[in-house]
Formats: structure tokens, C-alpha cells, sequence
């Protein structure tokens, strides 16, 4: 699966049904939650890390879209041969990128042609408000691979008339005719995924992956009739192949060379080949060589011994994403979009992890708990952070923030799953922003430098000691179940603020100093802790309306811990409220306090997960986590209305640029951050164009 916002690993299953809900709040806020690590809600007034110095992160902006860029931090770590196995892996996937808008749509790679030609061509007026409605009608279908909405699904309505395209198309020699032309103007094929409840949603979604007749019944016998040969490890009939009626009969019609897609996944594997050439070692090198056999056969069986293989290949600096993964735009669940996603290992995080995995023992003796709650023999959690170096199809330019992969269960049991989180675009979408909504509402100015300046690093520190540390430590009391038997709905949120809370107790600490981690601990410290308070008690709310509860177990427990904190400091004034020109800020005094404080409540928290306490976990979680303060919502709400930008956001790719010898020969691979979003395209489509208009 691929999580648009990013969440923790142990709360994946809990999440996976509530993804869409999240989702949605996450993009109409613009803000991007992870599991622990953003504390802060402010998207952009964190730290210029060496990386960000003077990098803009911002592209462009149009219609309900925000276009971003990101950088490959550790792509000079990387050696010659690393890098050419990463710029091979992303021609690869560049190579199906017209897979995917055949894919969305039977007329969308028709219509792209027809509306670049005139893009390209047009040599009329190009500043009336026509003109410029035809350019962002072309951009949103860009950004959608198709005429469908690349989130809501929804056809896109153009803002110009079918008279002024006619025109266009008529000057620039260009030919768009018939059902392809109608439809953009028209009400046909209006969703590319409808899921409304009882309507017939195969023969009503637009998407290409049945032919236009072929309804949900159908589909469904057709699959009810095939058997796997070993029931114990059920293929994944239909993942590669489009459905149609031949002369009334179903039948598959197979993405592979010679089949479907042939002429585009002829290229795939084309630098697939000499991506296995590179391979940094023989288990990444034989489950590339799978990969291959999959695309020329089609064959079944052979994805998953691919999905084994390349499941099992964990060494290496260098990893990726690349076939018909995700089902999620097949109304019946079967058939995979085409998508590519290739991944270097964050060298920075990784070392901070493992720092922190070999001393995980250290921090559980010394952790506040009590003594029959702590581990004697503890292990760090394996979690992995991966740099983007290049997208496409499904995921680009709208991206994923986290992978967990493969999707078939029983590969999953039977051989684990490879679960990442894209670090650098969660970067990206972190510094995007203005400083404005931090100028808002911190405190004081000592608040916004220390933000500036350690933002970055207690905020990535804070994920690395939750998700590596937090969830690791404390045990359970003999012949107590598991949290979901006994703290029910409350397990996740309990879980959550338990590890944020051994994260937040540990980042106020001289062991980081000591462990080489922070050059000054206790300006990351409290770094850390402002904007824990900040986003607990105020900024996390932007991202609900008036009057709703905290729902999602993420913002619960921040609320909690901070609310929490906050009510039990008041007599020491350790947190202040401080109310100036009308506006409220909270303020931390005592910073020392606070840490105790946080210690306190993470040894209740262990206690209750320890002994099973419902009643505890109850009131600790309704009576702090749940409701809001209407006046504080409001007042946050307001605030916030000057910094709303557009809902979604997506991204450019890095051009890697492959420099050769006389012998054609590569000899240095470098990172070019120069591509508008529109060059990109247009240079996209004249590259990579593998397929023809109809298929
Ligand atoms: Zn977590």
C-alpha cells in the first residue's frame, strides 16, 4: 500500500481503513502528519539544513494545485555505480509513464497529443483569459495524467468554450474529433473511479482498465472462476491485465512485451537490464532479473517469485518501486496502476538510528519507568527512512509520502514487507511554506530562532528516537493481553503518545550531546518541546473545522500529552497562557519542569499499557484528547485564514543528467533542479512517448 501521509508502522493495519478520511484532512489543510515526528503543524519554518540553503522548493502555482521540488540529499555520497543503477531505475520508470494515462483514461494520451500540439504551435493571442484557461486546463491534466482528477476523480471542467479549442486545434493543424473531443465538454465517463454505493461501479467508472460494457458481475464471475494452483499463496489474477468483450467473450488482455503496453515495457526493460548490470549485489540483481521475466511473460507466478525476491533484498544503498502495483483505481480491487518510485538510503537518518538501535538498551535502563515495566534485553525498532530520487506514473507528480510493500498477505507473513517513508519529500513539503505561520504563533522571537535554527534536527530526532526507541520499550505484566483487547480504541492514540512521550522525555538530554547526535542538546530540547506545546495546544487544530472532536489517533495524543502537561504545570506556571492583543500563545517557563513532567506521564503511560487499565487510558484520553477549546479553535482558525494556499501538491522530478565519454561511456551523473513543471511535461511526453493514442 502507499501512504499518502506518512504514519508509523505500528499503526499502519489500525490506519489502513481510515486512510481516505486522513487523507483528506491531511491535503485540505496542506499539512502532513507522521507518526510522532511532526510535532510542529507549521509547514515550512523549519531549519535550513545544509541541504535546504537557499533551495525553493516552490515551482509553481495553479488552479487547486501547489507544483514543489525536492532535493536527493547524499546523491554525491553515492558512487559512480550507485548512481548510474538510480539514473537507470528512473529511465526505466519514466520509460511507462504513457502506461499510466492510457491506464486513467482511453482518450487521455489522444487528447495530451492533441493539446500539446496546440500548446507548442499556437501562435495567436496568448494573453487573453481563453488562452490562459486552455493553459491550466492543460497543467491539471498534466498534473492528473489524464482528464480525471488525480485525487477526487472527477472529470475536469475546462474554463473555455468548445468553439475556442475547435479554433485552436483548426490553427495549429492539430486533430482532436469525435467521442475523444466531446468529452471534454461533455457529461460522459464523469468519474474515473466511481465508488457510489449501488450503482453498477465498473461499467460506471471511466478508468481503462475493463472495456466500456463490461459490468461488475461480470468481472466478478470471471474471477470467481480462476483457481491457484496453491491456494495457500493465491495469485494476483487480473493485477496485469485490461478486461474486454471479443466478439462477447471476456477476455485478458495482458500488459507485457508483445501484448499490452508492449512498445513502452520494451524500454522498462530495456534499462531494467542495465539496472541489473549495476546491481549492488546478487539478491537486488536476480530480483531485477525476475522483474524482466515478469514484463516479457506476464506471468503470475513470476511476479510473486519477484515480490519474494525482491522483499527479501534488503542490502544495498539503492532500492525501487516499479510495475502494476497499487489496485486502488480498479473499482473491483484487481487491476495495478503503473508506477515507479526509486529510493536512496537516507545515510544522515540511517546513522542516527543506528546509533540510537545500539544504545537502546542504555535508554530503556534509564528511561522513567517503573522497574517491572522496563525491558531487560531490548531492541531497537528497524524503521527506514529513503530518499526520492525520481517518480513516475501513479506517483508522480502527485506522490506518495510512505510505501509498504508487497500487497499480497501471504508474502507479507510469509516473508515481511519493505516499509519506507520518503524523507526528503516529507522534507519538501515542510519547507515549502512561508515563515509566516510560525511568525504567528510563536511566543516570543527566542521561539522563532530556536525554531529556525533546530527545527529541522529535534523534529527528525524526535521521529528517530519515537518510532526506534518509543516503540520498542516497556513490557507488558504477566497475563495482560494485547492493548487492542484491553484498551480497545484507545490503543492506538495510547501507543502513540507513549512513544512520543519517550521521544520527548530523551530530547531534553545531555546523552544526545554525548552520543554525538545534537551539538547543543539543550537548545534542541527545547526546540523540540515549544513546538510539541505549539502544535498540541494550538496549530494541530487548523486542521479540523469548528466543533469537531479530535478524531485521528495521531492529533489525539498530542493533544493529550500537551493538554496534559500543560494542566498539571499549572500551579509551577510551567506552561503559561498568555493572552496579547487579543491572541493567545502558550508559553513554556520551566523547561526542566516540563521534562519531569513528561517522564511522569510516561511512566503512567506504561503503567497503563502494562496492566491493561481501560478506565485509566478512558480518562486520560477523553478528559485531554478529545474535545477542543471552541474560543482557541476559533481564534486558531482565524488566524490561520492569511496562510491557506491551494489543497494539493505534487512535485517536479530532479533531471539527472548522465555525462559520457567518446565511447558513450557515462562517466558522471549530476542532479539538475532547473525544470519548470510545464518543460518537464512537455519534455516528458517527447521523450518517453512509448505508446500510441489508442491501445
Ligand atoms: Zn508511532
Amino acid at each position: 500500500m502507499s501512504i499518502n501521509v506518512y504514519i508509523c508502522e505500528t499503526t499502519i493495519k489500525f490506519i489502513k481503513m481510515k486512510l481516505k478520511q486522513i487523507l483528506v484532512v491531511a491535503i485540505i489543510t496542506g499539512f502532513m502528519f507522521s507518526c510522532g515526528a511532526d510535532k510542529k503543524s507549521e509547514t515550512g519554518e523549519t531549519e535550513k539544513v545544509e541541504t535546504t540553503e537557499d533551495f525553493d522548493f516552490n515551482v509553481e502555482q495553479f488552479a487547486d494545485i501547489k507544483v514543489l521540488r525536492y532535493q536527493i540529499p547524499g546523491w554525491e555520497d553515492l558512487t559512480l555505480k550507485e548512481q548510474k543503477l538510480a539514473y537507470y531505475l528512473t529511465q526505466a520508470g519514466l520509460s511507462g509513464r504513457d502506461i499510466m494515462w492510457d491506464q486513467n483514461y482511453r482518450h487521455n494520451l489522444k487528447i495530451r497529443k492533441a493539446l500539446e500540439n496546440v500548446y507548442a504551435n499556437y501562435g495567436g493571442d496568448k494573453n487573453t483569459d481563453d488562452w490562459k484557461a486552455f493553459e491550466t486546463y492543460l497543467k491539471r491534466v498534466w498534473f492528473s495524467n489524464g482528464i480525471h482528477h488525480h485525487y477526487s476523480n472527477a472529470k475536469l471542467k475546462p474554463e473555455f468554450s468548445s468553439d475556442y479549442l475547435k479554433g485552436l486545434l483548426a490553427d495549429t493543424n492539430a486533430a482532436l474529433e469525435g467521442e475523444a473531443f466531446d468529452v471534454i465538454f461533455n457529461d460522459e465517463d464523469a468519474k474515473k473511479v466511481n465508488l457510489t454505493k449501488d450503482v453498477d461501479n465498473v461499467l460506471l467508472s471511466a478508468i481503462n482498465f475493463y472495456g466500456p460494457d463490461v459490468t461488475t458481475a461480470e468481472v466478478e464471475d470471471f474471477y470467481k472462476k480462476k483457481v491457484s494452483p496453491n491456494p495457500e499463496k493465491p495469485l494476483s489474477f487480473g493485477l496485469n491485465s485490461q478486461l474486454v468483450k471479443e466478439n462477447g467473450v471476456l477476455t485478458e488482455r495482458v500488459y507485457k512485451s508483445g501484448g499490452l503496453y508492449g512498445s513502452a515495457i520494451d524500454e522498462i526493460t530495456k534499462w531494467l537490464a542495465l539496472a541489473q548490470g549495476v546491481a549492488e549485489n546478487k539478491a537486488q540483481g536476480d530480483a531485477l532479473g525476475l522483474l524482466i521475466q515478469y514484463y516479457n511473460t506476464g506471468d503470475l507466478q513470476t511476479w510473486d517469485d519477484y515480490n519474494v525476491a525482491w522483499t527479501a533484498a534488503t542490502d544495498g544503498n539503492i532500492d525501487y518501486i516499479n510495475s502494476f502495483i497499487e489496485v486502488y483505481n480498479d473499482p473491483a480491487g484487481y487491476r495495478g496502476s503503473y508506477e515507479t518510485v526509486v529510493q536512496i538510503k537516507d545515510f544522515d537518518m540511517s546513522a542516527k538510528m543506528s546509533v540510537l538501535s545500539e544504545n537502546a538498551q542504555w535508554f530503556e535502563d534509564n528511561s522513567p519507568l517503573m522497574a517491572e515495566h522496563k525491558k531487560d534485553s531490548v531492541v531497537g525498532v528497524t524503521y527506514k527512512v529513503v530518499n526520492v530520487a525520481g517518480e513516475a506514473g501513479d506517483s508522480s507528480p502527485s506522490t506518495p509520502i510512505g510505501v509498504n510493500l508487497p500487497n499480497a498477505n501471504w508474502i507479507r507473513a510469509a516473508v515481511g514487507s519493505k516499509s519506507v517513508s520518503l524523507g526528503n519529500i516529507i522534507h519538501a513539503y515542510n519547507n515549502a511554506g512561508s515563515s509566516g505561520r510560525l511568525k504567528e504563533f510563536v511566543h516570543d522571537d527566542e521561539e522563532y530562532e530556536l525554531e529556525e535554527k533546530y527545527g529541522q534536527i529535534a523534529d527528525k530526532l524526535h521521529t528517530a528516537l519515537h518510532e526506534v526507541i518509543g516503540h520498542a520499550s516497556g513490557q507488558l505484566n504477566p497475563g495482560v493481553g494485547e492493548t487492542k483487547e484491553t484498551l480497545k480504541k484507545y490503543a492506538s492514540t495510547l501507543e502513540e503518545g507513549r512513544a512520543d512521550l519517550v521521544g520527548l522525555y530523551y530530547l531534553y538530554n545531555p546523552k544526545l550531546q554525548e552520543l554525538g547526535l545534537v551539538d547543543d542538546w539543550k537548545s534542541v530540547g527545547k526546540t523540540a518541546y515549544d513546538g510539541y506545546i505549539r502544535n498540541g495546544l494550538m496549530t494541530q487544530l487548523i486542521r479540523l473545522n469548528l466543533g469537531d472532536d479530535v478524531e485521528e489517533a495521531h492529533m489525539v495524543n498530542r493533544q493529550w500529552v500537551s493538554a496534559w502537561a500543560y494542566e498539571k504545570g499549572l500551579a509551577d506556571n510551567v506552561i503559561e497562557k498568555v493572552t496579547r492583543d487579543g491572541q493567545t500563545y502558550f508559553n513554556i517557563n520551566d523547561y526542566e519542569k516540563l521534562h519531569a513532567l513528561f517522564g511522569q506521564l510516561l511512566k503512567e503511560t506504561q503503567r497503563i499499557k502494562s496492566e491493561g487499565d481501560y478506565q485509566a487510558v478512558e480518562d486520560l484520553v477523553e478528559g485531554y484528547g478529545v474535545k477542543v477549546d471552541q474560543a482557541i479553535h476559533a481564534e486558531v482558525l482565524e488566524r490561520n485564514k492569511q496562510f491557506t494556499g491551494a489543497p494539493y501538491s505534487g512535485f517536479v522530478n530532479p533531471v539527472l543528467v548522465a555525462e559520457k565519454d567518446d565511447n558513450g561511456d557515462i562517466t558522471a551523473i549530476s542532479v539538475d533542479q532547473n525544470d519548470t513543471f510545464n518543460g518537464q511535461m512537455i519534455r516528458y511526453s517527447t521523450d518517453y512517448s512509448f505508446l500510441p493514442s489508442e491501445n
